[in-house]
């Protein structure tokens, strides 16, 4: 089983792949953690991808394409992994589904999760008290929802090409959310 997870800043991904990883026993491969743990290592890669994230558009493909296929190549992953936060545009849904292929792998689940910009709004102020990161600033996270509405178009065409996708309403409650996604990834288990 693996899982592809994606909605816009603040829509709950995070919280509902660590849910996802306990109930089903997966790997969580969050792309923003990794470039955010990329940046403490203070290297020259580092300081590219804090200028880039700061301004709250996409990485490079090459550079989130590099750090995916590390997971995907490695045995102790195999069918296991939740993609939270890749992909993020149809180069990448390309890139992923050709990288599983090569390994014998596939994805069997794209769980979009949906939230109005109020929302986003709400829940990023929220989250700024308790991470501080450093892309929740208002304008930026309004940024980074307008990059996600920009590219995600054509992944959601991509999955439903694939009758992968399912749309999660994001709006309700921790526990209402991953109750949904039980129950459709529970459906494709069988
Ligand atoms: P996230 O933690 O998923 O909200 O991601 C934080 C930031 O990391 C994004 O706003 C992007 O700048 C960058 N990022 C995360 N995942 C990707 C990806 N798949 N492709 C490009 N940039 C990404």
């Amino acid at each position: 089983m693996n899982i592809v997870i994606f909605g816009p800043p603040g829509a709950g991904k995070g919280t509902q792949s660590n849910f996802i990883v306990k109930q089903f026993n997966l790997k969580q491969i969050s792309t923003g953690e990794l470039l955010r743990k990329e940046i403490k290592t203070n290297t020259e890669l580092g300081h590219k991808i804090s200028s880039i994230i700061n301004t709250g558009n996409l990485v490079s493909d090459d550079i989130v394409g590099n750090i995916i296929e590390k997971y995907i190549s490695n045995d102790s992953y195999k069918n296991k992994l939740i993609f939270d936060g890749y992909p993020r545009n149809l180069i990448q849904a390309k890139n992923l589904d050709k990288l599983l292929k090569r390994n014998d792998q596939k994805i069997d689940i794209a769980l979009k999760l949906s939230v109005s910009l109020e929302t986003v709004k709400k829940r990023i102020l929220e989250r700024k008290n308790l991470e501080k990161r450093a892309d929740d600033k208002k304008d930026i996270a309004i940024r980074r929802y307008e990059t996600y509405e920009n590219n995600i178009k054509a992944v959601i065409d991509f999955y439903k090409q694939h009758d992968l996708l399912k749309e999660v309403n994001g709006e309700g409650s921790v526990s209402e959310i991953s109750d949904e996604i039980s129950g459709l990834i529970d459906r494709i288990k069988g």
